[in-house]
Formats: structure tokens, C-alpha cells, sequence
């Protein structure tokens, strides 16, 4: 994971969780950075709950609301379709989040989030609109490769890593060494 903290004109707001505290709610340049774990944002189900999720958020002014636009990155352990076998794939998603007054109905639509930003309101707390970023880039079908050959849907072996001999013998191996065992106590 590549260390983003680099630039002393990037602002953290990270042991916050992913919430942007009101004072910081005006148009900015430079974007507001998160970091934090797939563990604290609630995913406990794609790998590694210690692995750095990180968001960069630009934060827009349009009028009385804001427009949140950024980019969500992580790793996630993923269980290969074919042989079951884990690895880690980069992830990247988008976030867009409108920050509005009152509810606006003209602005909902399919990519972007609404949310009402309440006159009281001290922060805006992004740990599920990160989550949900998360959840919508799940590829549709995890390959540890290309031409992954996948288990052997008699013995289950592996057949990237060995050969089975199932396709010649169709035997499963259990039976084959029952077999063997059979064969021994014959020949005693
Ligand atoms: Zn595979
Ligand atoms: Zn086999």
C-alpha cells in the first residue's frame, strides 16, 4: 500500500472515522484525506479488517449546499470463483455526496448520494457512503487469473498447482486409496 501522507499540504482527518467536521465544509483546493481500516468503516467480510481504506474528498460549494466528489481506495481478500484460492486486488470507487439545506428532490440520482445537512449539525459522518463506494465495485467475478483451471469437481485438487488424473481413472482419490488399502489386504 502506497504511503499517501507525503504532502504536508494534505489535510488528515483521520482517528475521526470518516466524518468532515463542519469548519471544514467550504470550498477547498486541496482535497480532505481519510484513512482509516475496512474494520472501522464496518467491512469484516473482504479480507483483512486491519487493511488502510483511503478517501480523498473534494469539497465543492454550490450555494446553500456542497458537493462532496472523491475517490475511495483499498485492498480487498477475495476468494478466487475457480479454485477458491485468496488474493488481494486493489479497489478503487467513486463517492459523489450532495450536502444540501433541505431535501431536494431534483438531485437524486443513481450515482449520487443526498444527504440533509442539518443547521445544528457539528459533522458529516461518511462511514456508510464509503462502505456502500466500497460494496458497488466488487468485481462481478473474481479470477485468480485468466486461465485459472479451477478444483477438480471429483477430488477438489487444485489444477493449477497438480494434476489429478481424475479425466483418465475417474476414480476420486479417496476411493483410489481405499483401494490400495483393499489391494494390500489381498495380497497379505
Ligand atoms: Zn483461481
Ligand atoms: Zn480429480
Amino acid at each position: 500500500m502506497p504511503d499517501a501522507c507525503c504532502s504536508s499540504e494534505r489535510l488528515f482527518l483521520n482517528s475521526m472515522l470518516m466524518k468532515i467536521p463542519r469548519g471544514n465544509l467550504h470550498e477547498i483546493e486541496e482535497p480532505l484525506f481519510f484513512r482509516e481500516t475496512l474494520f472501522d468503516i464496518g467491512i469484516h467480510n473482504l479480507g483483512d479488517g486491519h487493511t488502510p481504506v483511503e478517501t480523498e474528498i473534494v469539497v465543492h460549494s454550490r450555494g446553500e449546499d456542497f458537493f462532496l466528489d472523491g475517490q475511495v481506495r483499498t485492498t480487498l481478500t477475495l476468494a478466487c470463483d475457480r479454485c477458491l484460492v485468496e488474493g488481494i486486488y486493489p479497489l478503487e470507487g467513486k463517492l459523489r455526496v450532495w450536502l444540501v439545506s433541505m431535501v431536494r428532490p431534483d438531485l437524486e440520482t443513481d450515482e449520487d448520494h443526498v444527504m440533509v445537512l442539518a443547521a445544528q449539525q457539528l459533522e458529516v459522518d461518511l462511514t456508510e457512503v464509503v462502505a456502500e463506494s466500497v460494496y458497488l465495485e466488487l468485481p462481478q467475478k473474481t479470477l485468480c487469473r485468466e486461465d485459472c483451471k479451477g478444483l477438480c469437481p471429483s477430488c477438489g485438487t487444485n489444477l493449477n498447482q497438480e494434476q489429478c488424473g481424475c479425466e483418465t481413472g475417474e476414480i476420486d482419490e479417496r476411493w483410489s486409496a481405499l483401494l490400495q488399502i483393499k489391494q494390500k489386504l489381498e495380497n497379505e
